[in-house]
């Protein structure tokens, strides 16, 4: 372009500048696609020569940038095939941490089921003397049963298959009703429970069945994580939102493993206290459930032989609307 419009760009330098004589436009070709376009422009013409050069020039520039753009999609893809492989070799990990971690669980129930139903079977024992053998199969089918439904509850929170039936609920209502369902244990474990609430409702919304798993994990972990006779507190409360406190005198959590607790599978093996059932999707299930509700569950404070506390908080249930009116809401909620 010889005729250049005026004021359409200015050759600078360090001290002044002008208007270019010429300007040329070259697109960078490769494979009938263009690149990219380089624009030269000069206070002179350019010579034959020059756009020869420039012509051979833009070709070499053309390759160039192909190349580039091939190493970079190369490294691209490359990357992803090495987080797709780690992602791959995690799940393989975690797969088969699962499955024998499943079988060690279910074994040992099942096998104290084996051997009392093979008792009974032989006929040494007379039926008048069936009821201690029936209580531990009772006991152990139980026991089965709650880590067939951890099992599943964590595959469904991994699946992203849980559902919820959200309403308001009393928490107080929720902590009593899981604290007589702990009586039978806590009196056969001769522990102590103790409870305190609010005069007034504290009202959450939520699923009820999944809350009351939460609560009646903590309470369980509170009586049997202790090496004396358990004593539990269990404290709902309403400062600062709906809170539920779950303190024990047990044997307490390290530090470094007040976070971890809250992993899949993990447990913390107590030389004290001797082994424990459990599968260690507890509080990785709680916590879950609480996050779903759009609270939090979290260890306070821990002291290794001096007890934990425990703190659930959930969201503040919201008054439910009038259908198709709009008022302005009394600002204390409605109980359902
Ligand atoms: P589980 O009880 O089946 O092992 P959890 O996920 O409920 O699984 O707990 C994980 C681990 O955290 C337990 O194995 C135990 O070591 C530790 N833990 C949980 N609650 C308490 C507690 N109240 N006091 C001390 N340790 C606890």
């Amino acid at each position: 372009m010889t005729n250049v419009p005026a004021g359409y760009v200015a050759v600078r330098s360090g001290l002044g500048e002008a208007p270019p004589a010429t300007i040329i436009v070259l697109p960078v070709i490769f494979e009938g696609r263009v690149k990219a376009v380089i624009e030269l422009a000069s206070m002179q013409q350019f010579s034959p020569t020059h756009l020869d050069f420039l012509d051979q020039l833009t070709d070499g520039i053309g390759v160039v940038i192909n190349t580039l753009e091939a190493n970079m999609r190369t490294e691209e893809l490359l990357k992803q095939s090495q987080i797709l492989f780690a992602e791959a070799q995690e799940a393989s990990k975690s797969k088969s941490a699962f499955l024998s971690m499943a079988a060690h669980e279910l074994r040992t129930p099942l096998s104290v089921i084996t051997g009392y139903l093979s008792m009974l079977e032989d006929g040494t024992l007379s039926p008048d003397k069936w009821q201690r053998p029936l209580k531990v199969l009772i006991g152990k089918a139980t026991e089965l049963n709650s880590i067939v439904d951890d099992l599943l509850t964590a595959a469904r929170i991994e699946g992203g298959t849980v559902r919820t039936d959200t309403k308001t609920l009393d928490l107080r209502e929720l902590a009593h009703l899981a604290v007589a369902r702990a009586e039978a244990r806590a009196g056969l474990l001769k522990a102590e429970i103790i409870y305190a609430e609010p005069d007034e409702p504290v009202p959450v919304s939520g699923d009820h069945e999944q809350l009351a798993r939460v609560i009646d994990n903590l309470v369980n972990n509170a009586l049997t994580y202790t090496a004396d006779r358990p004593w539990v507190k269990l404290t709902v409360t309403n400062d600062g939102g709906p809170g539920l406190i779950v303190e024990d005198h047990g044997i307490g959590i390290p530090r470094d493993k007040q976070e971890k607790i809250f992993e899949r599978f993990y447990r913390i093996d107590d030389p004290n206290l001797g082994p424990q059932p459990g599968t260690g999707l507890g509080l990785f299930i709680s916590r879950e459930l609480a996050e779903r509700h759009g609270g939090s569950l979290i260890v306070e404070r821990s002291e290794a032989g001096k007890g934990s506390i425990f703190v659930l908080r959930l969201p503040a249930a919201t008054a439910p609307h009038p259908s198709g009116l709009l008022v302005n809401l009394p600002s204390a909620p409605i109980i359902a």
